[in-house]
């Protein structure tokens, strides 16, 4: 049963068509998942469309146990909710690939992974996230995604728009919204929704919006989005950065196939009209004007870790001098060389969960190669023995079960794949296999 307000409300915004847009709420939501470029093709046992506004988007016509499926684990896909894949046509059209980039309210980080791929070598993401419960998964699929780019985040808007003034040429505030979008997907989204509800999502959205504007480059360009229709938390929100802050509306082109109501303030996706759930989505350039560039202040702090030899571990990496090696206590750490000052500043500054990827620990006198090394893009599988799961021993390793090493197996530490994609390190002690998945990663229910 959707809310009355909310059928009252829709009636009075879109007339006629509000009935359709009802009853696209009542039926099932579309499952829709987009490609890694770790991998070139994947195989599902049901029907697969496009998604036509992203060019590694697909629906398919079944929602299949992702849990079941190791490629899933190994962040060769995200499961992403199709609307929410048109971010990458704003991208496309307003920030290159050598940006900074602030993702604010990022998890569980669907549009981080975006982000993160459109960036590529060139630009860094700083994804960032508040609620402390969220922050882990986050980190987590980030590091299954595979680039190496991100700096994970735990910290409040006003942290960036007080102490990074004018850092980020790109910022995406996907904010926390009344989700009316989410309806057919999330039934505590129905349940929690009111119009007072709405009119705190509204005003806590312009607070956040305050609290980061300062990060943002004079000519930079922000990115505002929402999971829910209603004109207060979309159109009144741009409106008031119009007025506010004097920025200027982008337009955002679209074809009309994509039934996608693109308006002078911002893009609304309807379920009963575009396949996917609800989405608004705005952009704005921040006016350019006269400003002093951001300066990176370099930390004081004198680092006393006892340094292990990073040189074993650079063949580990495709194109080691493409990154920067930093040992914190017993972890080794690689973030691009070319952001290093402002990586440094970062870690310095805001409260980081991960930086760039996990490459090695240092166990007694010997390193072992971390998990996220084997997520990661920058990978030099050759630099490791490598041994080819069936699906049986996959799904075994990624609920951390004891193993015994299978039949020709080498010895030592050793890179478990599954068709043909990096799954984790194991390390064959001859009579087991001590098994290296993170255990708070680890497949609890099958
Ligand atoms: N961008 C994410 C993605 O694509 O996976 C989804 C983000 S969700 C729509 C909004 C996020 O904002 C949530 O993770 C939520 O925890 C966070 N959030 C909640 N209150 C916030 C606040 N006051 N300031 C910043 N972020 C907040």
């Amino acid at each position: 049963m959707l809310p009355l307000d909310f059928i009252d409300y829709m009636r009075s915004t879109l007339g006629e068509e509000a009935e359709s847009l009802f009853r696209a709420l009542e039926q099932e939501p579309v499952t829709s998942i987009r490609l890694n470029d770790k991998i070139d093709t994947l195989t599902f046992s049901c029907d697969i469309d496009e998604v036509p506004w992203h060019y590694d988007g697909y629906y398919l016509s079944e929602r299949p146990r992702f849990t079941l499926d190791p490629l899933f684990h190994a962040g060769c896909y995200y499961v992403q909710e199709a609307s929410s894949m048109f971010l990458q046509q704003v991208l496309d059209e307003y920030v290159p690939r050598d940006a900074i980039v602030l993702d604010l309210c990022a998890a569980p980080g669907g549009k981080s992974t975006i982000l993160s791929q459109h960036l590529a070598d060139e630009g860094l993401l700083i994804s960032n996230e508040v609620v402390r419960q969220r922050v882990f998964i986050l980190s987590e699929n980030i590091q299954k995604w595979g680039n190496g780019n991100v700096v994970v985040t735990h910290n409040k808007p006003s942290d960036f728009g007080d102490g990074c003034r004018y850092l980020f040429d790109c910022i995406l505030v996907d904010a926390p919204c009344s989700g009316e979008g989410m309806f057919r997907k999330d039934p505590a989204a129905r349940s929690e929704w009111s119009l007072d509800n709405v009119e705190m999502c509204a005003e806590r959205q312009k607070s956040i919006l305050e609290d980061v504007w300062d990060a943002l480059k004079p000519g930079g360009v922000l990115i505002y989005s929402t999971c829910t229709f209603n004109k207060k938390e979309n159109e009144d929100n741009v409106r008031w950065m119009t007025e506010y802050f004097g920025a200027d509306i982008l337009p955002l082109t679209t074809e009309p196939e994509w039934k996608i109501k693109n308006t002078p303030l911002g893009c609304h996706f309807y379920p009963h009209l575009t396949r996917g759930e609800g989405f608004f989505i705005a952009a704005l350039r921040k006016p350019d004007t006269n400003f002093t560039p951001f300066r990176i202040r370099t930390s004081k702090k004198q680092d006393t870790t006892i340094k292990a030899d990073l040189e074993p571990m650079l063949q580990w990496l495709k194109e080691p001098q493409q990154w920067e090696i930093k040992q914190s206590d017993r972890f080794m750490t690689a973030y691009p060389a070319r952001h290093k000052p402002l990586i440094d500043f970062i870690t310095g500054f805001l409260t980081c969960i991960s930086v760039g990827f996990g490459l090695g620990e240092l166990r007694g006198k010997n390193i072992a190669p971390q998990h996220s090394l084997s997520m990661s893009k920058a990978l030099n599988p050759a630099a490791f023995p490598q041994f080819a799961l069936t699906e049986e021993q996959a799904l075994a390793f990624l609920r951390t079960e004891a193993l015994l090493p299978p039949d020709g197996m080498p010895m030592g530490t050793v890179l478990l794949t599954y068709d043909g994609v990096p799954l984790g390190f194991a390390k064959n002690v001859g009579n087991r296999l001590n098994n290296l998945y993170p255990n708070e990663w680890r497949i609890r229910k099958l």
